[in-house]
């Protein structure tokens, strides 16, 4: 005890399949790694740990781990449907975590809680398509969603005609091939790639 021990990557890095992390003469291959000619390489991708009980080396698996969505994050989603009163999203990324999210996860943002102004019609502030930046307000039971803010809203879409992705001009998006113009509900930073933007 006490001793310090020098690894090839360092305790605690994340580390890839196929990463030599230490020598059999310093370490046991544990989980999510294995042995090969005197190396212990990585399996799985994961963080790099040693039980210095048993010096031995282990991958702890991150990306299997599921990402928990909860109240107030910040999701960055694709549009997958729209009915009269509801934007059904896919959430692909939740901003500011680097974890991925277990699987697929659908969410809702109601009519109501896309903008502080009054909406007639939801299918002019999306479209399906559209990557959108919003907040979670519900993780349980179904994922609802709002864009109220002025941060949160449409970051990125698409022409309807020839699916190029609009730029803005003033509040409206405008197609730079065919010269479309399209409305939707918009971030303020729409267009600027801003996917770890957190919105609190
Ligand atoms: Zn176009």
């Amino acid at each position: 005890m006490g001793r310090s021990y020098t690894y090839m990557i360092k305790e605690g890095s994340i580390v890839l399949p196929g990463d030599k992390i230490a020598t059999t003469e310093e370490l046991v291959a544990g989980e999510g790694t294995f042995e090969d000619r005197g190396d212990i390489i990585a399996s799985i991708v994961g963080k790099f740990v040693v039980d210095k009980e048993k010096m031995k080396a282990i991958v702890i698996p991150t990306t299997d781990t599921p990402l928990i969505l909860k109240k107030g994050d910040t999701a960055i989603c694709e549009v997958k449907q729209i009915s009269d009163s509801l934007v059904i999203v896919k959430i692909v990324h939740i901003a500011g975590k680097k974890r991925q999210i277990a699987g697929e996860k659908d969410a809702a943002i109601h009519i109501s809680n896309i903008s502080n102004e009054f909406i007639d019609d939801i299918g002019r502030k999306f479209r399906i398509g559209d990557i959108v930046r919003a907040k979670i307000i519900k993780a349980e039971p179904a994922i609802q969603l709002s864009t109220k803010d002025k941060r949160l809203g449409v970051i990125k879409a698409f022409c309807i005609n020839c699916r190029n992705p609009l730029i803005r001009k003033n509040n409206l998006l405008e197609c730079p091939i065919c010269g479309h113009i399209e409305e939707r509900k918009l971030a303020d930073d729409y267009g600027e790639g801003n996917i770890d933007r957190v919105v609190k």
